[in-house]
């Protein structure tokens, strides 16, 4: 898939911090092991200025060429000897390099390392968007079902396990078009479920937009007045997953109305997924925004209740 040009250009600094790391981590290796035996440091000093002497033995002829070359394979072979007698291993002075592909370089035989930058584009494209930025401590590992109550014909606790066990299924067996409603009062888990929804795609190299509905509006709102290049809000309509964080918590206005039509319609019809939160009951959504809307949203998204008491709250209290 494609990323923006910001995603290529940091992962391009992460490979030459890499190389500059690898660098630095031989000179470390290099003080060590000439501490331990400074014949090595004569060998590897002899061996660099062979390795320039080079060009001019050409000039000297065949035997003076091979002469060299027998000189440097000796002193290779002393070298290796003494890592080893002394502990170390027979590599100790080369680049250590994390990927044997393409050497840390990122590229391999002019193409992108399949080894290596593709998951590393991923993690940028992650750690670069507002979700990673805000949210990224929130995954499906750290959902603690502990903090909902077990109580009740039906607890918390196990409409809770039941949503969290569909959001992991619902990234685990991603489907194109597949959308979700999360409906609840604060502080129940929405947010934290949909950021590790958000989480996972993007490992999954899928390309999710994540936004607040406050956020949302406000882009919409300035693009319209001419105040905001169109351009960037493209990926409301064209990315593979939209997340709203807490539909509702924005101004109502006829334009957030109209908006979150265009939005969640252009989405359905061009078979894209959309994943809505909401502490808005089914009432207040039909209240506050265009019934068609709301009643195509009930009718294709699958919905998940929350419930409970405020989980974050509980939270602070057990920190104290
Ligand atoms: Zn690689």
């Amino acid at each position: 898939m494609a990323y923006k040009r910001e995603v290529y250009e940091y992962v391009e600094g992460v490979y030459r911090d890499r190389q500059e790391q690898n660098e630095a981590d031989l000179e470390k290796r290099r003080q060590t092991a000439y501490a331990t035996c400074p014949r090595l440091k004569e060998i590897e000093e002899k061996l660099a200025d062979m390795g320039s002497r080079i060009a001019s033995c050409v000039a000297h002829g065949m035997s003076a060429i091979k002469k060299l070359h027998a000189d440097i394979e000796s002193l290779r072979a002393e070298k290796k000897k003494l890592l080893l007698e002394n502990g170390f291993a027979d590599d100790y002075l080369d680049l250590q390099y994390k990927c044997p592909v393409c050497f840390d370089t990122g590229m391999n035989g002019g193409r992108l390392c399949r080894k290596c930058a593709e998951g590393e584009l991923k993690k940028a494209a992650f750690a670069l968007s507002s979700l990673g930025k805000t949210l990224s401590g929130q995954t499906f590992d750290n959902f603690d079902l502990s903090y909902y109550a077990d109580e009740g014909e039906i607890s918390p606790r196990t409409v809770m396990k039941h949503n969290l066990d569909y959001c992991i299924n619902y990234c685990n067996n991603f489907t194109h078009g597949d959308s979700l409603l999360m409906v609840g009062g604060t502080g129940l888990g929405k947010t934290h479920l949909s950021s590790a929804i958000a989480h996972r795609l993007i490992e999954q190299g899928i390309e999710v937009c994540y936004v607040t509905a406050p956020e949302l509006f406000t882009r919409l709102e300035k693009e319209k007045f001419g105040r905001m290049d169109g351009e960037e809000n493209e990926e409301f309509f064209a990315s593979e997953v939209l997340i709203i964080d807490d539909l509702g918590s924005e101004m109502t206005s006829s334009f957030t109305v109209s908006a979150l039509f265009s939005v969640v319609n252009s989405r359905m019809n061009s078979g894209k997924s959309t994943i809505i939160n909401t502490n808005l009951s089914q009432a207040d959504l039909e209240e506050t925004y265009n019934d068609k809307i709301v009643s195509r949203i009930l009718g294709t998204y699958k919905v998940l209740f929350f419930s409970g008491s405020d989980v974050r709250l509980k939270k602070k209290m057990k920190q104290g």
